[in-house]
């Protein structure tokens, strides 16, 4: 009869899909042939106890899988190699971190060597020694005791390994450091108590509640890089309750830490607020498209709107935010700022063109995706923001600029001015066709200049 971690690693095999499966006994096989202890460790352990203990679905498991964490006893990076031999992909070698990562089938596996850590300074990345430590010890190094539990899968096939009692912490929902300078080694796990506690409905223990102050109190997320502070952002900024987070972050003065300017944005939005947004990037994800900025980044911007211009630009450095993303932010705000007193709803689609169009296509989206309209001007905003990103900005005459020499029009920057009438008469609807448009430059040709055209255009 299967064992209770033969029960659970079963019922993870049948979360993923059917062709995924074999992902599980390829690991199996790899280890036996190379004869090394291996175990799943972190998210999916924890995911599949959670499903055990109807604190979520089994449904969504595979949907919501980053990686698949396995920690080898010994040399991951050659079981790396063995692994690579059935399950084909892409495999990535880091000999100096004695890591790997196969992506077979877009699943991420990574692979570990088990080891030991220790900081030489708070927020610096820890100092590693992989020689002879057993899979035990390897969990002592986590963040949370719920992240330390692992199933192994080679060689006692479904043996539980929950050193520090995180099993019995997740049915308590209770987040708990694994010793009381964890918050001091590492601040990144400031970033990832919040995470955890809000996705998991977690509370965090005293003791670990107490260290969370402490090292709030003492400063430590002035040890952590921009990247470091970005990279948990990232993490948080993808989760489904990310508002939550961010808000829990600012009443936790990590905001205020991190950046005074930061301290005190959540008052200015509401959670409601935060899932609109949401729904707006669901229903209009198109607005990304071709631009370079995710989701997240739109929440991060979205979170931050209400922020003073000054302080925008260090705030968001200091979080890490790339400068080409916070100019993109900066654009947007500017143009929340500008745009709306000069647009109104009576603008035909032409002039929303020349607003709007002296300002990057990035900048459009994200103020398209942040603004939440208050009243008929914001309304009337929103919709011009939309209707140009989707619409107006795609129009463009049918003629080329060769064809608007051949038919007469001189080459320099006549073509150019020629070429803008005619987009102007397509996205105003006073012409739809090619031949339409032939018409039109026939006619500026025989009136010597191309301005003189405008006036008959719009007349229809
Ligand atoms: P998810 O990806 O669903 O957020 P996860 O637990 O898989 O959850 P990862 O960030 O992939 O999260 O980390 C894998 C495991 O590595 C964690 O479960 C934890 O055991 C360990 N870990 C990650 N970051 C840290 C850290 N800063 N300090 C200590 N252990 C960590």
């Amino acid at each position: 009869m299967a064992n209770r971690g033969q029960q659970l690693l079963e019922e993870l095999s049948l979360a993923f899909p059917v062709e995924r499966r074999h992902i599980f006994d390829r690991l199996r096989a790899a280890a036996q042939r190379s004869s090394l202890r291996i175990a799943l460790v972190g998210g999916l352990p924890r995911e599949i106890l959670r499903c055990q203990f109807s604190q979520r679905e089994r449904e969504n498991l595979y949907d919501e899988l980053r990686d698949i964490d396995i920690v080898v006893e010994g040399d991951a990076i050659r079981f790396a190699r063995e692994l690579y031999r059935n399950l084909p992909g892409e495999l990535v070698v880091n000999e100096d971190f004695g890591t790997a990562t196969l992506t077979t089938e877009g699943v991420e596996i990574d692979l570990t060597s088990s080891r030991r850590e220790s900081y030489a300074a708070p927020g610096q990345l820890p100092d590693v020694d992989t020689s002879g430590v057993r899979i035990e010890e390897d969990l002592g190094r986590r963040d949370f005791t719920v992240n330390a539990v692992a199933l192994e899968l080679n060689p006692d096939y479904g043996a539980m390994l929950d050193p520090l009692g995180g099993e019995a912490d997740l049915r308590n929902r209770q987040l708990r450091i694994l010793h009381s300078a964890s918050f001091h080694d590492d601040p990144t796990r400031l970033f990832r108590a919040l995470r955890y506690s809000i996705r998991l409905n977690a509370e965090l223990e005293p003791v670990s509640m107490a260290a969370f102050g402490r090292a709030i109190e003492e400063d430590m997320l002035a040890t952590l890089t921009p990247e470091r502070v970005r990279y948990e952002l990232y993490c948080i900024s993808r989760e489904e309750r990310w508002h939550e987070i961010w808000a829990v972050m600012d009443l936790a003065m990590i905001l205020p830490g991190l950046h005074e300017a930061l301290g005190g944005i959540s008052s200015w939005w509401t959670l409601e607020q935060g899932s609109s947004l949401d729904i707006v990037l669901r229903n209009q994800k198109e607005v990304l498209e071709g631009t370079d900025i995710e989701p997240w980044l739109v929440r991060v911007a979205w979170t931050t709107l209400s922020m003073r211009d000054t302080y925008f630009e260090a705030a968001m450095n200091r979080i890490g935010i790339f400068p080409r993303h916070i100019r993109a932010m900066v654009t947007a705000r500017h143009l929340l700022v500008s745009v709306p007193e000069r647009l109104s709803s009576s603008m035909r689609p032409s002039e929303v063109v020349d607003l709007l169009e002296h300002f990057p296509r990035d900048s459009v989206a994200l103020a398209f995706l942040v603004h939440m309209p208050v009243d008929d001007r914001g309304v009337s905003t929103r919709r011009a923001l939309l209707n140009y990103l989707l619409e107006y900005s795609q129009v463009r005459p049918m003629l080329s600029g060769h064809e608007l020499i051949r038919l007469g029009i001189p080459a320099g920057p006549a073509v150019g001015e020629c070429h803008r009438r005619l987009r102007a008469m397509r996205l105003d609807g006073h012409i739809d066709s090619e031949e339409d448009e032939r018409n039109v430059v026939l006619r500026m040709v025989n009136l010597g200049e191309p301005g003189a055209d405008q006036a008959s255009g719009d007349d229809g």
